[in-house]
């Protein structure tokens, strides 16, 4: 079975963020089938939707993961791991747009475009926000700056499916609305961990 380029992205404003994204790295590099093909830097970011509340940390990552046998299979295969990372992680049903322990969301998946409103056979999922189960392109990619720059750092030159520009475009347009100062990067990735000193 072939393999497809996905990117995840991650974010976390309770307890240590950073190491929280650091370790659920590690946990979406061990996925069965899936490789870690890049780390974009981590990013300070201000709240969006409920500002009260702190300061998120947010990347994103590039995997190659098991095409599956089509694309809608492939990617609610890919969700369903992530939904579990998240519990293992102790997310909690809160508020949409609340303070979280770990949130996963899968930005892209190949060239796929899916809106998927129920779960597949043998693929299930509880079924909390069961009326958009799963869409691809994630469907607030392209407005949210915390998600952009990160993608950014990996892929500039990438025309996501049904964008019609590139992630950096969309990224700079995307800045001139909420300020430069609404994402800061402090981190790179070494491998291991986050240091201050691999920007
Ligand atoms: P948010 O990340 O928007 O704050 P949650 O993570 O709490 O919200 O819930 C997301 C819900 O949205 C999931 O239960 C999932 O079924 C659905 N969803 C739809 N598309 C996607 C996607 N591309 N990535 C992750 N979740 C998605
Ligand atoms: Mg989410």
């Amino acid at each position: 079975m072939g393999r497809v380029r996905a990117y995840v992205g991650l974010g976390a404003n309770l307890g240590d963020a950073a190491s929280t994204l650091a370790a659920g790295i590690h946990a979406l590099a061990v996925l069965p089938g899936v490789r870690l093909r890049g780390v974009s830097r981590l990013y300070a970011t201000k709240p969006v939707g409920i500002v009260e509340q702190p300061d998120f940390r947010n990347a994103v990552v590039a995997l190659d993961v098991p095409a599956g046998p089509d694309s809608a299979t492939g990617a609610v295969s890919l969700l369903v791991a992530l939904k579990q990372i998240e519990r293992a992680f102790g997310r909690k049903d809160r508020e949409h747009w609340g303070p979280r322990e770990l949130d996963l969301d899968l930005l892209i998946f190949g060239r796929a475009r899916l809106s998927l409103d129920r779960p597949l056979a043998g693929l299930s999922l509880d079924p909390g926000k069961a009326d958009r189960l799963l869409v691809v392109p994630h469907i607030e990619a392209a407005d949210r700056l915390f998600v952009l720059a990160p993608l950014s750092d990996l892929v500039p030159g990438l025309v996501p499916p049904g964008w019609g520009e590139t992630v950096a475009a969309t990224r700079r347009r995307r800045e001139a609305v909420e300020g430069p100062k609404a994402v800061r990067p402090i981190a790179g990735w070494t491998g291991e961990g986050w240091a201050a000193s691999q920007m």
